[in-house]
């Protein structure tokens, strides 16, 4: 997929906003979804993406829209920085498959990072369902006065 075309509203982000396909929530107002990574490249790998628009990526979005989204994501950094207190935090996010993204809505990654964990940017292993149920359950907790 490249940097440009049309967006396709069956990709899997789309279908999760539409609540067509299950995710491990732990935020969501009124623009913005937030839930874990199934592929997660560190424990508390999450994702936050604009629930209303048809962007394939950065370029395609706001200006506006894309202000109250990176707002989530530094709010998302924090809580998941004061929960699971990591040595590090990464903040990702990739335009057209030549850089590395595979899933063409626009979405943020947000990635503790831990003393001695692989630099990863694709994990290939499935989280643990239960492990991601407890997480969930444990940052919806902290996230909650949000
Ligand atoms: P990208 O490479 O496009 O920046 O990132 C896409 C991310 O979505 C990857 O980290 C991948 O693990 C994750 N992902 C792919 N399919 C699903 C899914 O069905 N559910 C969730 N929660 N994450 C997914």
């Amino acid at each position: 997929m490249s940097l440009h075309g049309s967006y396709d509203s069956e990709n899997i982000f789309a279908k999760i906003i539409r609540g067509d396909a299950p995710c491990y929530k732990i935020y969501e107002d009124d623009d913005v979804l937030a839930f874990l990574d199934l592929f997660p490249q560190s424990y508390g790998h999450t994702l936050v993406l604009p629930k209303h628009v048809e962007a394939r990526n950065l370029l395609d979005i706001e200006p506006e829209k894309l202000s109250q989204l990176i707002t989530v994501v530094q709010r998302l950094a924090q809580v998941l920085t004061d929960e699971l207190e990591p040595a590090g935090v990464q903040i990702a996010q990739f335009n057209g498959a030549p850089a590395g993204q595979t899933v063409f809505h626009l979405h943020f990654h947000v990635i503790p990072r831990f003393a001695g964990e692989d630099l990863a940017i694709h994990a290939s292993k499935m989280a643990d369902k239960a492990e991601l149920e407890a997480l969930q359950a444990r940052l919806q907790q902290r996230i909650g006065a949000l």
